[in-house]
């Protein structure tokens, strides 16, 4: 990458010479490597390459330097150069601060010193950060602009799907000079947005998921009408079984209706997942795996959704929404859950202008100084609280129960307890919603005298009821009662096969009512709602699906 540069800061000068020399041996012909010896020296040589126009691709900076820190330094970096990898250099002592560090400025890696030698301990880490700079959209092409309203429910889904999506953009407000200058230019008015400006130029006026998908360049169509497996549903499971099926030689489609990552993709920290000690951000995670399924040559299509099954032979055929159809020797119902709306009188008008389901960490900054409510009791509400909490004044958890026991995992809740700023609320309910353009006020109900109040605030996140949306497989494969795929043994009623299963087997511990259609993560009747099973059930559908192509 011509003109990109790795910048290191180390107060030590001999660590600093040492760190600089060794990044420049493996990098020096590839990257500009500047060497700084202070936060605020380092901070000046970023101003003066953004001021070049020029890139920076990986910031190491080490933890114990006098002035700044290494974390003050990194915080203050990420405003110049946010799409920096940024990577601290700690002592063993100082761990704790680096862990901390991963919350605070979002740290891609820490590094104890001394990393020798560096072939095992620096370059490996250094290698996957530039993999993954390099494949940022925005570090090879210019950047994506969206012009909207603050309070427009199409422009927050407009902004939605490309934060979810991973794809850099740039805000601008409708009525701000900025957002008007490129209007003007594109020859459009405050009556046509969210306008969304490609990076060739192009200027799409209230675009669909569609439009915005094939403009900033994801696969909407698929390559070829016969796969080998064909995946539903791009959450870990989804992705976790391309990944399997892609490496092992399977020609692999994965279909994703809206962004890859499904619910894990909105986790502002998973802090529970195998090999993560110090916890992995939604995003982070999704952009790893999706990566390593496109490495291994899966083939994504975004925006794109399943509404039919249908046996074919001996494969089955996948129905799009709009009308077209791939088939598929093997199928992975990997399609997860959503969230239930919250049913109150005033909040379906409010959605997305106030209210809005899941983390929807794009509007983190702007709930700054104000207070959030939250309404649910589990881990994924808990997370959101701890995430907000960094921006809000004060963050409200909503529960229907007495505490957050039942239903939250003991470290969030401690993590809770050591933020001032949220606060429980037990057996509350949200009984209403009220604003004009935007939400207002909400309307509390207290479980226990059955008072209302009404609270003022722009701000609800509902994480509520998780349900599978499977109505589209009609009895195509059998479900459970709630919607969920029955699969394995659960299919057996009193040791007799489902009705219409014609192979001379009982049916392959994942595999559905449908022979060769297998179902993984929290879609599947049974599961537990974790991103590690998720991943796990993913593997272990292609190994079952194996089996199921050999003894055809
Ligand atoms: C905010 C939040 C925080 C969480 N934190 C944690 C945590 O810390 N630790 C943990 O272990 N778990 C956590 N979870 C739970 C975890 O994310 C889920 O258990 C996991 O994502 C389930 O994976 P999945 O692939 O089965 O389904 P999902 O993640 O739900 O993905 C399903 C995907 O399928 C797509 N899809 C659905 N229908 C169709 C269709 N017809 N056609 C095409 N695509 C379709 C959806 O758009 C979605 O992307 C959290 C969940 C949330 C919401």
């Amino acid at each position: 990458m011509q003109n990109a540069a790795i910048l290191t800061v180390d107060d030590d000068p001999s660590v600093s010479r040492a760190v600089a020399r060794d990044v420049r041996r493996r990098y020096g012909d590839r990257y500009r490597v500047i060497r700084a010896e202070s936060g605020p020296s380092a901070l000046d040589a970023l101003h003066e390459i953004k001021l070049r126009g020029e890139q920076v691709a990986v910031i190491l900076a080490d933890y114990r330097m006098p002035q700044m820190n290494g974390i003050e330094f990194l915080e203050a970096a990420m405003d110049v150069f946010p799409l920096a990898r940024r990577v601290l250099l700690t002592a063993y002592a100082d761990t704790d601060a680096a862990i901390s560090a991963i919350n605070i400025v979002d740290l891609d890696h820490y590094l104890l010193k001394p990393w020798n030698p560096p072939e095992e301990k620096l370059y490996p880490v250094l290698d996957a950060l530039l993999e993954a700079w390099l494949a940022t959209p925005a570090v090879t092409m210019p950047e994506t602009k969206v012009v909207g309203h603050r309070w427009s429910a199409h422009s927050f889904t407009v902004r939605d799907f490309l934060a979810r999506n991973l794809v850099p953009y740039r805000w601008l407000r409708a009525d701000e000079a900025e957002g008007v200058r490129l209007l003007t230019a594109a020859g459009m008015s405050e009556a046509d947005v969210p306008v969304v400006i490609t990076t060739d130029g192009k200027a799409l006026a209230r675009p669909t998921e569609a439009d915005l998908a094939a403009h900033v360049g994801m696969a909407t169509t698929p390559a070829s009408d016969l796969y080998d497996l064909a995946v539903i549903g791009a959450g870990p499971a989804g992705l976790g079984a391309a990944v399997y099926g892609a490496s092992e030689g399977l020609r692999t489609l994965l279909v994703e209706q809206r962004a890859t990552g499904g619910q894990a993709g909105q986790s502002s920290r998973i802090e529970n997942y195998l090999g993560f000690p110090d916890g992995v951000s939604g995003a982070q995670l999704t952009d790893r795996a999706r990566r390593q399924a496109l490495k291994f040559n899966t083939e994504l299509l975004t925006t794109r959704e399943v509404v039919g099954l249908q046996r074919s032979g001996s494969a089955t055929l996948l129905h799009f929404g709009d009308g077209t159809a791939v088939t598929a020797h093997t199928v992975v119902l990997a399609t997860g859950v959503s969230y239930r709306l919250l049913d109150a009188p005033g909040l379906a008008d409010l959605t997305g202008r106030g209210v809005f389901y899941g983390a929807a960490a794009t509007e983190a900054p702007s709930c700054a100084g104000e207070e959030v409510y939250i309404v649910g009791g589990a881990n994924s509400a808990g997370q959101a609280a701890v995430y907000f909490s960094r921006y809000a004044r004060k963050v409200h958890i909503l529960i229907r129960g007495e505490d957050l026991t039942r239903s939250m995992s003991q470290y969030l809740i401690d993590q809770i307890e050591a933020i001032p700023s949220i606060e429980v609320h037990p057996r509350t309910q949200v009984v209403g919603g009220e604003g004009r353009d935007h939400l207002e006020r909400l309307i509390l109900c207290d479980g226990r005298t059955g008072l209302t109040t009404a609270v003022p605030t722009s701000w609800l996140f509902v994480f509520i009821g998780a349900e599978p949306r499977t109505d589209w497989l009609g009895d195509v494969v059998a479900r459970d009662g709630s919607g969920y795929v029955l699969t394995g043994s659960d299919l057996l009623a009193d040791g007799r096969r489902p009705a219409g299963w014609t192979p001379s087997r009982d049916p392959y511990h994942l595999e559905s009512s449908m022979p060769g259609v297998f179902a993984a993560g929290d879609v599947r009747a049974g599961s537990v709602k974790r991103v590690a099973s998720a991943v796990g059930e993913g593997a272990m559908a292609v190994s079952l699906v194996h089996r199921y192509l050999e003894a055809r």
